[in-house]
């Protein structure tokens, strides 16, 4: 039950749409719902081939991708990616990872969820891993654990703007390893990224993780470019 001094404090602070700065009501977290719904959504998960796994076939052995949203230039979706990476609102990439989590029902059964690493000089820096954020999201609504224990990051991978699309398959390759492999045996796990451009990470990450005995693996993205 709100108090006439939590009332009071919303008066003075409201709440706003990180989107159109509009009051929140009550129930809103982050994006009201006239934002929410404009939101351009891919609908992906309702194709067993969409142009995700079309992507995927013939790099990597996955058993299904899907993108939530589409990011384009300067549209919502690059605002609200913009808004969890670089300043600081890892809350709202939380409530996106709940958004989509409550419209989109996986039709295989999912073990775990595992973040695409950062580096760990940028996790440090940023102070949080948004993919991480975004996976919890996920598990609020889904009640799936998630592990950041397993996939790791290893050679330090400078920045990927303004790389030609070779430089960043080749800068990708053998990035990443995994450690506590046993717990993935026999798993079907999520691996999940906050946007997908070149795709060369994603990539890289489910190579290392199907190199793991009976681990399947598919792909989330909150949206594709
Ligand atoms: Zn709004």
């Amino acid at each position: 039950m709100r108090t006439i001094r939590n009332e009071l404090f919303c008066l003075i602070f409201p709440r706003l749409c990180v989107l159109c700065n509009e009051a929140l009501g009550e129930n809103e977290e982050q994006i009201c719902l006239q934002c929410l719904c404009k939101l351009p959504r891919t609908l992906f998960h309702r194709q067993d081939d969409n142009p995700l796994v079309w992507f995927f076939a013939g790099k990597i052995p996955i058993l299904h991708a899907t993108a939530f949203l589409y990011y384009r230039k300067k549209n919502a979706v690059s605002h609200l990616t913009h808004t969890f990476k670089y300043r600081g609102n890892k809350q709202l990439a939380f409530q996106l990872g709940r958004l989509a989590a409550l419209e989109y029902t996986p039709c295989r059964q999912i073990d775990l969820l595992i973040p695409v690493p950062l580096h760990p000089k940028k996790e440090k820096k940023r102070g949080y891993n948004q993919s991480e954020w975004i996976c919890m999201g996920l598990a609020s609504v889904w009640n799936i654990p998630v592990r950041t224990d397993v996939l790791r990051r290893k050679t330090p991978t400078s920045t990927q703007t303004g790389k030609l699309l070779h430089d960043r398959w080749r800068n990708m390759q053998n990035a990443f390893f995994t450690e506590n492999a046993e717990v993935l045996q026999g798993q079907h796990v999520l691996l999940v990224d906050d946007v997908v451009t070149s795709g060369s990470t994603l990539v890289a990450c489910a190579e290392a993780l199907v190199q793991i005995p009976g681990v399947r693996v598919s792909i989330f993205a909150l949206s594709i470019a």
